[in-house]
């Protein structure tokens, strides 16, 4: 995979591919990352690559003639990039757009920075826009960060079997179980004892029961738009008949809850 970076701040990129599992993936080749300043694409003494909006107010607007000339001269060493416009107002990203991006061999992020970009660079140099969230940043180079990283794990090789990433949260609808390391205990908290009974049936069992959990109570959206397993279907049927057995033993006993005291 491919990824270029319009930015006019290039030098934000340089210790992020030099680290981590990004820094594996550009030195074992599955990935190559190149940040190209959008300033040299300036044809102004000045190298101005911004200007006051038309039709006045505040901030400034990235002007066109550079990111029109750097995404054209950058084509010429990734001829056939999706284009990502970086924007507040484009799709949401998650998990599953993260693995549409990792099927394609090179993308191109254009960062904005101040009010945005020329509206006409959208209209006719993007392919697609991506928001990180309902929030404004501000500028588009934290976020094309966020998501070179996540498509980067998804690349088949880049991660260990270690680390798999698909029992990561989102990969199958869920989020993922808890996690536990050494030591076993840790200020009087004591790992679940089937983590220690090196009973793999029972130990995926209570994986996908915490991972059922935390998602019914973390993300309850998730669930319902869900093909549930057989063994999931169960797993929640065991629970409303514990649930049900809690409220009826409270019934039986009178308790002020359930008469609405
Ligand atoms: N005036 C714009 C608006 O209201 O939609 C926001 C501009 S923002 C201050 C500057 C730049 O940061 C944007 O052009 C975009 O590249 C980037 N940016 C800010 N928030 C973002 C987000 N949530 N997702 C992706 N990019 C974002």
């Amino acid at each position: 995979m491919k990824f270029v970076v319009l930015t006019i701040f290039p030098e934000m990129f340089t210790p992020f591919w030099e680290h981590g599992i990004i820094r594996r993936a550009v030195e074992s080749g599955k990935i190559s990352g190149c940040a190209v300043n959008i300033r040299d694409f300036a044809a102004d003494k000045h190298k101005s690559t911004d200007d006051t909006p038309y039709g006045g107010g505040c901030g400034m607007v990235m002007k066109p003639e550079p990111l029109a000339a750097a995404i054209r001269n950058a084509k010429a060493n990734v001829p056939d990039p999706r284009v990502v416009y970086l924007t507040p107002q484009g799709r949401t990203f998650t998990q599953s757009v993260a693995q549409e991006l990792a099927q394609l061999p090179e993308l191109m992020f254009v960062c904005g920075r101040y009010e945005g970009i020329d509206e006409r660079i959208c209209q006719n140099f993007v392919d697609d826009e991506i928001s990180i969230g309902d929030a404004v940043l501000t500028g588009g180079e934290l976020p094309a960060m966020v998501i070179i990283d996540a498509v980067t794990r998804l690349i088949p090789g880049v991660l260990g079997g270690e680390d798999s990433a698909e029992k990561d949260s989102f990969s199958n609808g869920l989020l993922e179980h808890a996690h536990y390391t050494r030591p076993n205990v840790f200020e009087g908290e004591e790992v679940p004892e089937v983590l220690l009974s090196g009973h793999h049936a029972n130990i995926e069992t209570w994986r996908l029961e915490t991972s059922l959990i935390r998602t019914f109570l973390k993300r309850p959206d998730l669930l319902k738009n869900r093909q549930l397993s057989k063994k999931e279907v169960d797993i929640l049927k065991n629970w409303r008949s514990e649930i049900e057995y809690i409220i009826h033993a409270q019934t039986l006993s009178g308790t002020a809850a359930l008469s609405g005291d």
